[in-house]
Formats: structure tokens, C-alpha cells, sequence
């Protein structure tokens, strides 16, 4: 007989057996913290002996500890079996060709009921079985590059990511989809832009939220509009496609070098910074909402610049830091540093000298605000005059994580200063703005009579 209380040992196993529950049942527990309606699921060898996890309904997973339960009783039973079977790809010539290249995240996850994590698992072959709709959109080619959370993305990959799509690019695709976890895709969307110039298709960045186990799991729909994006859309840039609103009505198309995750569980957590969103997809098609971007083009002339010096180091500047932590990165033999700075862009005094050692060592220094909106402005303040005088740099509007980016490409293909500056201070698919939209950054904060009708309304 398979065992049937699959990882359970100890008071965990007893309370199963007492109330004759088996993993994989659909049961209803009365405890004393409250009632609870979900299916048990199996336990890790490496989990503690005091709890049942049961998923609920909305698809949350929950410990239940064996001391509350008063009772259990089985109403159903529902065996998962998670292994979506590969398919293979109806081609029809009229659909445009696309290559989905997966490098891992929770697009490419679902949840291993034995550890209770999250892992990478799905192919992305799996994933078209998944999203039989992706079908109607395209032909879709598909390959694995790497299966990480995207914390484990860095130079190495942006290298390999930006080879295989000029590579797939030259053999004749019309577009293409990277799967890639949430966290860090904007770090490798600001890589990508750089190191595939003048692409001729779109390349569409596209995670998800929630794995797809989950109900509200927005894998399926972000795919969609991501093939969607890199089948049929004009705009050959480097983009990231996710939810648009927090509910399922659209997509948006951001800027590689302008976009940034700015919530952590919400599906809608990419947001386009100091700039509008290049386009709204939905299932049909791409709606432009910027006028100015690289249009799709019908030759193969890509360069890909591979390049990036890895001691190049990002510094979040917070009061009291102590100049040791500009020293120790000089000492250590960084090569670049991006400070994001207070306000206009400014750090304590105490840093100055340390600043000034680093400089006059060779280190290409650059200024960005944490603000994340508005301008580094090094002239209006003693403080900011005192930097530039060091050698600091005023980065623009560059966000930081695209400044610690640019400056890693930039260095990675040149150790002279003066042609680093030129290349950081190069606007490249508006890493670098000449203004802001109006009032951008008051959207949903108040500030525009509209937004304030709307929050007085849902927000009483
Ligand atoms: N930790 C995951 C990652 O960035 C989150 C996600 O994919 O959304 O790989």
C-alpha cells in the first residue's frame, strides 16, 4: 500500500491516523483556533512533527498546529498530480514565429508539495501546455536557458540572455518572450537594452506573480499578452509585459530602462518610473501609449555587446554612513560606483574625503536619486557643488539599478573615464529623459482632481 500520510511523523502522523485523514484528503478541521475547509498536504522529511498543511481554497497554504484540532473529517479527496505534460507546438505558417527562452522564477515554478517551496519546474514546453491559447498567437519555439530565481541572475547570464537572442534573432524570429523571475527583472531588462542594440523585434520580459498552481496566478495571462506583445506589437525594444491593473484587463508594456517591481506580492507590481508606459496589450492586441520608440523592423542587423565589469557595486546611501563603506569597495578594487543619494542627490560630509580617494584611484563615481522620481541636481546645494568638484557624477533621471547596470556595461567595454561618462550620459531608449510627464509621479497619490474624485470615492 503507498504510503498514504506521505512525510507525516510523530504527534502529525497520530492526529491523522486518530481521525482517519490521509494527505491528499479534502477535509474540514475543527480546532481551537477556528474552523478551517482545505486539502492536506503532503509534509517534508525536514518539516517539524507538530503541524498539518492544509491548502485552502484561495490557494494559500496553512500550518495547522495538531494541539488545536478538536476534530477532522474527511468530505473529499483530491490527489494532485502537477506534471503538465509537454506539448508540441502546432506550427501554421501565416502566425508569426516567436522563441520563448526561460531562465527560471515563478513563471517557470510550481509549488513542491514534499519541500513546501517554491521551485523552478516547469519547461517552458510544459508551459505551452499549460496556455493552449498561445497557440492562436503564434508559432512558438521554446528552450531553457537556465532554471533560477531570478535573486541568482547577474552578469553571466545578461551574457549568455543576450547571445542566444542575437543568435535567434539572425535565424529570422518575429519576436521574442523571455520568462524570468519578478524580482530582478528590471535589472535584466536594463542589461538586455544594452547589450542587444537595435534589436529589429521585440524582446518581451514576462513573469509572474503567483505560481500557477494558484487560482489567481498570473502566468497564463501575462504569457498570453507577452506573445502577443512579441508576435504582433511595432515596438522593437527591450520591455517588461505584467499586469497592468491589479485585476486581469490588461497588460502593460514598459520600458526596459524605465521600469521598476514596486510591490512585492501585488500582480501588478511593475511600474513604469518617471515615464508613461510604452503600450496596454490585452488578448487581442497592442495599443501604443508612447509615440516615440525603435519600430519593428525587417533586416537582422543586431549587435549584441556582451560586456560588463563585475566590480561595479551599487550603494544606497542612509545618514551616518561612515566612509569606510566607500573605502573598503575602493580597497577591494571596484571599479565603478552608483550611489543613490539623498534628495537631489547628496551624502553626509564625513564621506567626502572618501569620495575624493576614490576618484583620484580611478574609480568612475555617478550620482543617482532615491527619490526614483525627478532629477539628480548636484548645483543647487553647497553639498552637491562640494561632490561634482570630487569627480562625482550626476547620472540624470538614470534609476539606480539602471545606472549600476550601464555603468557595469560601460566599464565592461572601456577603462577610459572620460568614454565611460560619454557612454553613461548617452541617452539609450530613454534611460535618460528630457523631462518627466506632468504630474506623473501624483498618480494615485492625490494631487490631479480626477485621482482625488476616485480616492474620495473608493476611500472614504
Ligand atoms: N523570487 C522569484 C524570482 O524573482 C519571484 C518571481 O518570479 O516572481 O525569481
Amino acid at each position: 500500500m503507498s504510503d498514504v500520510f506521505k512525510g507525516y511523523k510523530g504527534n502529525a502522523l497520530a492526529a491523522l491516523k486518530k481521525f482517519k485523514i490521509r494527505v491528499w484528503s479534502e477535509a474540514h478541521l475543527d480546532t481551537t483556533r477556528g474552523e478551517f475547509k482545505g486539502i492536506i498536504l503532503p509534509r517534508s522529511e525536514h518539516d517539524d512533527h507538530e503541524h498539518l498543511v492544509l491548502k485552502l481554497a484561495t490557494g494559500y497554504n496553512i500550518g495547522v498546529a495538531v494541539d488545536t484540532i478538536i476534530d477532522m473529517k474527511e468530505y473529499g479527496y483530491k490527489e494532485a498530480h502537477y506534471k503538465i505534460p509537454e506539448k508540441e507546438f502546432p506550427t501554421s505558417p501565416e502566425k508569426p514565429y516567436v522563441k520563448l527562452l526561460g531562465t527560471g522564477g515563478t513563471i517557470a515554478s510550481r509549488l513542491d508539495y514534499r519541500t513546501g517551496a517554491v521551485i523552478p519546474a516547469f519547461s517552458p514546453g510544459e508551459l505551452y501546455g499549460a496556455v493552449p491559447e498561445l497557440a492562436d498567437i503564434c508559432n512558438l519555439s521554446t528552450e531553457k536557458l537556465f532554471g533560477v530565481f531570478s535573486e541568482n541572475m547577474g552578469p553571466e547570464q545578461y551574457k549568455a540572455l543576450a547571445v542566444a537572442i542575437g543568435r535567434e534573432i539572425e535565424k529570422g524570429v518575429d519576436g521574442i518572450v523571455i520568462g524570468h523571475g519578478t524580482d530582478t527583472m528590471h535589472h535584466t531588462a536594463a542589461a538586455l537594452t544594452y547589450m542587444v542594440q537595435d534589436s529589429p523585434v521585440p524582446i518581451v520580459m514576462v513573469g509572474s506573480q503567483r505560481s500557477s498552481d494558484r487560482p489567481s496566478s498570473d502566468a497564463a495571462l501575462n504569457l498570453i499578452h507577452a506573445t502577443t506583445a512579441a508576435a504582433t506589437s511595432d515596438i522593437a525594444e527591450v520591455m517588461v509585459c505584467m499586469f497592468g491593473p491589479t485585476s486581469d484587463e490588461y497588460g502593460l508594456l514598459h520600458q526596459g530602462t524605465r521600469v521598476r517591481k514596486m510591490h512585492s506580492s501585488y500582480r501588478s507590481t511593475f511600474r513604469t518610473i518617471g515615464d508613461i508606459p510604452l503600450a496596454m496589450v490585452d488578448r487581442e492586441k497592442v495599443t501604443p501609449l508612447k509615440k516615440n520608440y525603435n519600430p519593428r523592423r525587417k533586416d537582422r542587423n543586431v549587435r549584441i555587446a556582451p560586456n560588463f565589469e563585475e566590480r561595479v557595486a551599487m550603494l544606497y546611501y542612509y545618514p551616518n554612513m561612515h566612509p569606510d563603506m566607500i573605502d573598503s569597495l575602493v580597497d577591494n578594487g571596484y571599479k565603478g560606483i552608483v550611489i543613490a543619494g539623498t534628495g537631489l542627490g547628496h551624502v553626509n560630509k564625513p564621506l567626502y574625503p572618501a569620495i575624493e580617494r576614490a576618484t583620484k584611484a580611478g574609480v568612475a563615481l555617478y550620482m543617482t536619486v532615491q527619490t526614483l522620481w525627478g532629477f539628480v541636481h548636484m548645483f543647487v546645494y553647497e553639498t552637491g557643488r562640494d561632490m561634482v568638484s570630487k569627480g562625482v557624477i550626476p547620472a540624470d533621471n538614470m534609476l539606480p539599478e539602471v545606472a549600476y547596470i550601464k555603468l557595469g556595461w560601460a566599464l565592461g567595454q572601456t577603462k577610459d573615464l572620460e568614454k565611460v561618462k560619454e557612454i553613461m550620459l548617452t541617452p539609450i531608449c530613454s534611460d535618460i529623459t528630457g523631462g518627466e510627464p506632468y504630474n506623473g509621479y501624483l498618480i494615485f497619490q492625490g494631487g490631479i482632481p480626477e485621482i482625488e474624485e476616485f480616492l474620495k470615492k473608493f476611500h472614504k
